[in-house]
């Protein structure tokens, strides 16, 4: 596969299983971050560590929509007629760099930091899949789209009611809870029901 969209919006802290982990409130409305399309890999490819700016690089097993047509304000109800489909993304954040700067888009815009994959799927309900990520054949990360506190429709909606979405932006939709770090060597698979298996190392 092979996407070419003009922005991949975020979303961060959309599971409620994670919001517990970390003892948060639940956010009133989605939290959305951008990360630049420069940072898309596919099945296979490798993570770039980068050495000498990142001390801590995590993973964050998550579900991305890809948009179909150009939509402006569309309804929750209508949101799904202009999802193309479905993928698995890992969000690869360097958390010591989100959490010096206090703010996001150097922590998740590295190159090679939005893996996405193995293929786009259509036809599925996204509201209760299993989510599941592997380090190194070690499962860490287990969850179910259930979880989330923004449906994707109404992720569709709202980021449509901001900005104009065009034909294969990508929507990636938040982590549920385990996330952890990775290192140079390490192999991870974001597993999504119904979707299937996401595999990239980290060099
Ligand atoms: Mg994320």
């Amino acid at each position: 596969m092979k996407l070419n969209p003009s922005k991949i919006i975020c979303v961060g802290l959309n599971y409620k299983d994670h919001a517990a982990e970390l003892k948060m409130d639940l956010p009133k409305n989605p939290i959305i971050f951008l990360k630049p399309p420069t940072t898309i890999i596919y099945d296979g490819d490798s993570i770039v560590y980068p050495i000498g700016q990142a001390n801590e690089l995590h993973y964050e097993a998550e579900l991305a929509i890809v948009i179909k047509d150009k939509i402006k304000n569309v309804s929750e109800l209508d949101a799904q007629k202009y999802i193309l489909g479905y993928c698995c993304a890992n969000d690869v954040t360097a958390r010591d760099i989100q959490k010096a700067d206090g703010q996001w888009t150097r922590a998740k815009s590295f190159d090679t930091f939005c893996p996405i994959g193995p293929k786009i799927v259509s036809g599925i309900d996204p509201n209760n899949l299993a989510i599941k990520l592997y380090l190194n054949d070690e499962l860490k990360q287990s969850s179910n789209t259930s979880q989330m506190i923004f449906k994707p429709a109404y992720l569709v909606s709202f980021i449509s009611n901001i900005m104009t979405l065009l034909p294969e932006d990508v929507i990636i939709t938040g982590t549920p809870p385990g996330v952890g770090s990775i290192k140079k060597g390490d192999k991870i698979v974001v597993e999504i029901e119904g979707i299937g298996r996401l595999q990239n190392r980290v060099v």
